[in-house]
Formats: C-alpha cells, sequence, structure tokens
C-alpha cells in the first residue's frame, strides 16, 4: 500500500493503533519499530487518542521486540558496530550519532538523497545494529507495516495512516 501520490503523512490512524496496542498486544516500542518513530511520540499518540496505556510491568510482558533486541544487542559492540566508536549511543536499539539515527544518515548516503516523511529505514537482516548500507532500505511506513506482518498485518480495511493532500505552494 504505498503512499497515495501528492499526499503527505500527518498521523497514526487512531484505529488502527488502538489495534495494535489493545488487540494485538504490541507495546509502544513494537509500535514506534514499525513506523520509525520514538515509543515517546507512540506514547504521546495513544494519550492524544485517549488510548489507555499499560503499565509498565505489564507493557513489558507484552513486548515482542526486546528479546529480539537484547539478542542483537549481545555480541555486537565491538570495533565500529559500537556506537561510541563514532561518538553515538544507542537509544531503544537504534544507533544514534549526532543527534540522528545513524541507519538514516547511511540510507541518506546510499540513496544520495534526504529521507521524505513517511519514509522508513529498514534493516533487512533484523539486525538493528547492523548499519552496513547493503543492510538498509528505504520505504514507506505503510510497506514496512506490511512486510513485517506484526499480528497478522493488516486486518481488512484497516490502514495504518491517515493522509492529507500536500498544500500547493
Ligand atoms: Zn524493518
Amino acid at each position: 500500500m504505498p503512499m497515495p501520490k501528492g499526499y503527505t503523512i500527518y498521523d497514526i490512524d487512531p484505529g488502527w493503533l488502538k489495534q495494535k496496542y489493545e488487540v494485538e498486544g504490541l507495546s509502544t516500542t513494537d509500535i514506534a519499530e514499525l513506523c520509525d518513530y520514538s515509543a515517546r511520540h507512540i506514547s504521546r499518540l495513544l494519550d492524544k487518542h485517549g488510548i489507555k496505556k499499560r503499565s509498565r510491568l505489564e507493557g513489558v510482558k507484552t513486548e515482542k521486540s526486546r528479546e529480539k533486541r537484547s539478542r542483537s544487542m549481545t555480541g555486537k559492540m565491538a570495533g565500529e558496530k559500537n556506537p561510541r566508536y563514532k561518538g553515538g549511543y544507542i537509544s531503544s536499539g537504534y544507533m544514534m550519532i549526532g543527534g540522528k539515527r545513524y541507519s538514516h544518515t547511511v540510507a541518506e548516503k546510499k540513496y544520495g538523497r534526504k529521507l521524505q516523511a513517511g519514509e522508513v529505514v529498514h534493516h533487512i537482516n533484523g539486525d538493528t545494529l547492523d548499519n552496513r548500507p547493503e543492510n538498509l532500505q528505504v520505504m514507506t511506513i505503510s510497506e514496512h507495516v506490511a512486510m513485517h506482518q506484526v499480528g497478522g498485518g493488516y486486518r481488512k480495511g484497516m490502514k495504518p495512516w491517515n493522509y492529507k493532500r500536500r498544500k500547493e505552494k
């Protein structure tokens, strides 16, 4: 489901968010991973749409990304993969350098252009610390969600994003 031409993403569809969070039990971090957003931003959106948040303890129980993340952190901190090597740090399993996801910096270099709104950087082998250009693929959020098929992917008729027509200048 590519983004319709001339449209831009302005928000997560609240119905989709509710489905992922309440029905499928994804955590804010799981959802953030799909959207390439921070978990904090997803948390703010839950508040905004009046979706009741789980306690931290409950959240940890349902979080699907935690195991994968801790696995991806093990043994991967040596040499170039250690963000300190380049003066960065790790946030939610992603390498941050210069206040920006390093995967975004590498992808922009690889594709020779800036990422656009609604685009995410997918790690092909699933290792979010492996930021080699050949491991990175730029796609739209919708494509990304469909690709990961978390919780069985789309429910029929549900779309993750609302669109609005881009303002002509
Ligand atoms: Zn991905």
